[in-house]
């Protein structure tokens, strides 16, 4: 596939928040053909060499209730904000590629994480939600399925396995990767190996670190959970695994109410899961210092192959479901060292994948400023970010998480 055909075209309207979801053809294609896509879909050597970053969309149009949060209205939000931005291969060339042909994850790529009972499960209730066009998952946690949900679920899958391959190709041929990013939903942290939960109905983080071992042999998998909440279905998929290191702070308290500094694995994977809870009101500051003497150290341990990571904005100052503050420039910081350290650890090999965010301009800004990150670019934080929104950060609270959680960890 040539470059010119990948170049993406779309152009999103201003109408974006009223009812008619002007999304762009070639992702409600890339969503609806990707189920018998043909051929290969993947980069060519010249796309790579040339890629900083690639992303592929899942917008699951069709999987969406009345005034829910986790809406269909998120990616064309971003999307919108990425084309506004020049941050497009349209306006950046060969420094950006979005993949337009992808296969979804297949059965199996699910039931790597999840029950096979819960995957068919899943497909034959669609039936239901064709006729009553909304119906709600039995599980722990509201969550909502609609007549396309599995079948746009298994694409949203499939866009970041996609990457994992585009990204590996990548650093076979420069020593630094390409970055990925998934630009997916509905999110995956929360879906437990037996179900769905929060929002989440498979965990697209959690399938791609097993995608990354068995088809391209990279053993050792750092994930890193940026989301307000707890991976709590990540943490579980990986809990007795020494081979998958997963990594989450989130704030204290929020949805779910795991993730507290003790759950650290079991088994052979004792040591192999660190759950940072921070207090309410955390922020820039407190984040900066999570990563330097939490995040860094632990990787540096562990040797990945890969890092993946779980990108929840909904650790925004601004966003409706929780409190924390960080802003859009912490997120940049994020994106940036992650990058840094995959460059450092593991060849470069890094996908991104889109977990919460709910705030649609906190959200859009926030995976713009990300995009700039992974490209090199400064920082356009400081014209959305409001610093006088912002209040002191729980410094001395802050301060004992941290040394608590590297005490616990020997870090
Ligand atoms: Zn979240």
């Amino acid at each position: 596939m040539h470059l010119e055909r990948l170049a993406s075209s779309c152009s999103l309207g201003n109408g974006l928040f009223v009812g008619h979801i002007p999304l762009c053809k070639n992702h409600t294609a890339s969503a609806s053909a990707s189920a018998s896509a043909v051929g290969n879909g993947n980069p060519s050597i010249h796309q790579l060499t040339n890629a900083r970053l690639i992303y592929s969309v899942a917008p699951s149009m069709g999987h969406n209730q009345d005034s829910h949060p986790e809406s269909h209205f998120r990616l064309p939000a971003i999307l919108n904000a990425l084309q506004q931005m020049h941050l497009t291969s349209e306006f950046r060339g060969s420094e950006v590629v979005e993949l337009q042909h992808f296969e979804p994850a297949s059965v199996d790529d699910i039931a790597s994480v999840h029950a096979r009972a819960y995957v068919s499960g899943l497909e034959k209730v669609m039936d239901q939600a064709v006729e009553k066009g909304l119906i709600f998952l039995d599980g722990s946690g509201p969550t909502y399925a609609t007549a396309t949900t599995y079948q746009e679920s298994i694409i949203a899958a499939g866009a970041g396995l996609a990457l994992v391959d585009s990204v590996v190709a990548g650093s076979k041929i420069k020593r630094d990767a390409p970055t990925g990013f998934a630009l997916i939903r509905p999110p995956g942290h929360h879906a437990v190996p037996k179900g769905p939960m929060g929002f989440c109905i498979f965990g697209n983080v959690a399938i791609a670190a097993r995608y990354a071992q068995r088809v391209h042999g990279l053993k050792r998998v750092f994930i890193i959970d940026f989301d307000v909440h707890h991976g709590n279905g990540t943490n579980d998929a990986f809990y007795a695994d020494p081979d998958v290191f997963f990594l989450s702070f989130h704030q204290d308290g929020s949805y779910p109410g795991t993730g507290k500094f003790d759950e650290v694995g079991n088994g052979d994977g004792e040591g192999t899961t660190l759950n940072l809870p921070l207090p309410g009101g955390s922020g820039d500051t407190a984040i900066r210092t999570v990563f330097d003497e939490v995040v860094v150290p632990s990787a540096q341990r562990f040797k990945p192959d890969i890092i993946l990571v779980s990108a929840g904005y909904d650790g925004h100052v601004l966003d409706p479901l929780a409190n924390l503050q960080y802003t859009t420039g912490t997120y940049y910081m994020l994106a940036s060292s992650i990058k840094q350290l995959a460059r450092d650890l593991c060849g470069g090999r890094c996908v991104f994948f889109l977990e919460g965010g709910y705030n649609l301009k906190s959200l859009s800004y926030s995976v713009a400023d990300t995009f700039r990150a992974l490209l090199g670019d400064p920082s356009l934080a400081s014209e959305f970010d409001d610093p006088r929104i912002l209040y002191e950060e729980p410094s001395t609270k802050v301060k004992q998480a941290i040394q608590r959680i590297k005490h616990i960890h020997s870090l």
